[in-house]
């Protein structure tokens, strides 16, 4: 199927939307459709502008099905799209069509303290669920640091990680049950309130990190787990990137703790955020610091943890031990490591935002390469991440604009890439490929793979309506 098989949205297509779903849902207007067709993967970055052609907004499960329906009847590719925080361009509708915006399914349907789980729609912010389990003494444990912005909606379908994986998993490890609308526009529910199922094959799963290519989900069931009664967390300033990445498995090896977050900052990290949130952080010419966080309930074994991982620290060359364990000093660290992404946006012209991942024991070298293609094409780095899982947020930066920078960015790419894969790492470890790294997915995924791949997409969406153009490079489906 190539892509001018697909319809066109006409008059008559918004009139007949309207009806379906209500008229003040539905917008054809020219503002509206520019600003639901990008996520936070900077317009520059496309070859053109992919603009939807109709934005539709279901309060429904009904109205999405109805909407899916119609779209497969009349062959009119869908984007789903959350909040639009997206870093891979899964939510720009590359074939045009209708954008499915889940800003109205935001209720919060049900908290069931006995199963330990909350039922919400995909347009509940992030954060709101982290409210509302904390409010009942509960933890949710996805912890993006997009989470006061992005969806549950999107976090289900890039499986999105953050802060919390290394001790919690990644959104998927949170999912329990999903209701999905089928490209067809059938409801089905996959999961359900059980811990375990070990009947037929885990579709729930199938669809968490799906992207939006499957299904189209509609209400999530997430575990919930009891609140750890205190919290803390060090900040640890280490003389090089080399000294604090060796560091970092120490905590769990050494230290035996499974600490609930392991982040790293480079040099330039810190300077970023202080100059994005206009503060000083201690010790910030250090070469490299840690967040390490640390909970539990009992506060002489967590502070008999502290002791041993400063302990830890210092022996393993750490420069200082900064113990963050009220919550204004707590959230000032945070804030420093949270605005990072937001910080490169603000200041260089032109960037590159990767989010590779390796197994633990290769970041150094990761880094190292980093750092010598980044030398190579003289360009700048702003590494920083989830260092506890091996996910390095790799930033390629141009201090200044160049007009051949596309050129230059795919050509660090190539080689970036094929080095990560070529030490077991693969292309993306929470963002997703979407739009912008699916050109790569054959360096990662061998042909028969990417077939298998192919005969998914096809047995869910045989007409290839959904967010087509996004995981897998399908040319001749498109
Ligand atoms: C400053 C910043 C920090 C970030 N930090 C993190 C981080 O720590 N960890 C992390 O994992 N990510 C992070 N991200 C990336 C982003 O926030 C996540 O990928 C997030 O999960 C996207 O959610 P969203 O609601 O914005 O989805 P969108 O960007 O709107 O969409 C993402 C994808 O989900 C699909 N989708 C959305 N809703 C549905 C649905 N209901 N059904 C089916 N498909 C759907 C879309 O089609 C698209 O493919 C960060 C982004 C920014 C800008």
């Amino acid at each position: 199927m190539s892509a001018h098989a697909y319809s066109p949205v006409t008059e008559r297509t918004v009139e007949e939307l309207q009806k379906l779903i209500g008229a003040s849902n539905v917008s054809a207007d020219l503002e509206k459709r520019i600003a639901y067709s990008y996520d936070e993967v900077p317009r520059f970055y496309w070859d053109k502008e992919y603009i939807a052609e109709v934005v539709v907004f279901p309060e429904t499960t009904e109205d999405v099905s109805a909407l899916m329906r119609y779209a497969n009847d009349h062959r009119i590719p869908v984007t789903p799209r959350g909040a639009g925080t997206g870093l891979s361009g899964g939510a720009v509708p590359f074939s045009g069509g209708i954008v499915l915006s889940f800003e109205k399914m935001r209720a919060i349907i049900e908290l069931d303290k006995k199963n330990l789980t909350i039922t919400v729609e995909p347009g509940v912010v992030t954060a709101e669920i982290t409210k509302a389990a904390e409010r009942e003494g509960l933890l949710y444990a996805g912890d993006p640091c997009s989470g006061d912005a992005s969806f549950i909606g999107g976090n289900v379908a890039e499986n999105a990680g953050g802060n919390k994986v290394v001790k919690y998993g990644t959104t998927g490890n949170s999912v329990l049950a999903l209701e999905a609308v089928l490209p067809d526009g059938t409801v089905t529910w996959f999961g359900g309130k059980r811990r375990k199922d070990a009947t037929g094959y885990d579709f729930a799963h199938l669809i968490v990190g799906s992207e939006g290519t499957l299904a189209v989900v509609t209400k999530i069931i997430l575990k919930l787990l009891p609140l750890p009664g205190k919290v803390l967390d060090l900040l640890v300033p280490f003389p090089d990137v080399a000294s604090a990445i060796d560091f970092a498995p120490r905590v769990m090896s050494e230290g035996k703790v499974i600490p609930s977050s392991m982040e790293f900052m480079d040099r330039r990290s810190i300077k970023l955020a202080e100059r994005f949130l206009n503060t000083r952080l201690p010790f910030d010419d250090a070469g490299a610091h840690l967040i390490i966080q640390l909970e539990g309930n009992d506060p002489e074994v967590l502070a008999d943890d502290m002791e041993r991982i400063g302990d830890l620290c210092f022996a393993h060359g750490a420069l200082e031990v900064f113990v963050a364990d009220n919550r204004t000093t707590r959230d000032k660290l945070w804030k420093a490591r949270k605005c990072l992404a937001e910080a490169i946006m603000a200041f260089y012209p032109k960037y590159s935002l990767e989010d590779l991942v390796v197994p633990t024991s290769e970041i150094p070298k990761l880094m190292a390469e980093t750092t010598r293609l980044c030398t190579k094409y003289g360009l700048e780095e702003a590494n920083f991440g989830h260092v506890g899982d091996g996910n390095m947020h790799v930033n390629i930066l141009f201090p200044e604009e160049r007009p051949d920078w596309h050129d230059i960015v795919d050509a660090l790419l190539d080689e970036l890439y094929d080095f990560t894969a070529s030490i077991g790492g693969t292309l993306s470890g929470e963002h997703g490929i979407g739009l912008k790294r699916q050109k790569y997915m054959c360096r990662v995924m061998d042909a028969s793979q990417m077939e298998l791949i192919h005969r998914v997409k096809l047995a869910f969406d045989p007409n290839n309506i959904l967010n087509p153009g996004k995981m897998i490079s399908c040319p001749d489906r498109e």
